[in-house]
């Protein structure tokens, strides 16, 4: 599990927009938004894709939508609706092997992805 640009934020090598942090999680604005809320939530373990994740992680994993629901009322986007996603792989479009989930919102999105 070699590092990536996620862990360079984590460490704060790299300089990112913090949206969120805990002990455990980082929640940062997306570099290139799709949307004009783009947010990035991550666990600081490195998990590369959801198919690492392991039983001992679900609490972990279900934290990310807790998180994502929070930030998603904070920014007031919770009634109008938002969108979450988990790219996985290639074939999903992960270009960033530390499992992180997209908070989108702030527009109607299209449906379905291309
Ligand atoms: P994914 O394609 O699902 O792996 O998502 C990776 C996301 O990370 C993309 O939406 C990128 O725009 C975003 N990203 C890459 N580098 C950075 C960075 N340094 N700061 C913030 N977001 C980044």
């Amino acid at each position: 599990m070699s590092e990536t640009i996620f862990d360079k934020i984590i460490s704060r090598e790299i300089p990112a927009e913090i949206v969120y942090e805990d002990e455990n999680y980082l929640a940062f604005n997306d570099i290139n938004p799709q949307a004009p809320i783009h947010i990035l939530i991550m666990p600081k373990k490195r998990i590369p894709t959801i198919n690492d994740i392991q039983k001992n992680d679900s609490e972990l994993i279900a934290g990310l939508f807790f998180i994502a629901k929070d930030i998603a009322i904070k920014k007031g986007i919770d009634k109008d609706g938002y969108r979450l996603i988990l790219n996985c792989n290639e074939n999903g479009g992960q270009s960033v092997y530390h499992i992180h989930l997209h908070l989108i919102g702030g527009r109607k999105l299209s449906w379905i992805p291309g």
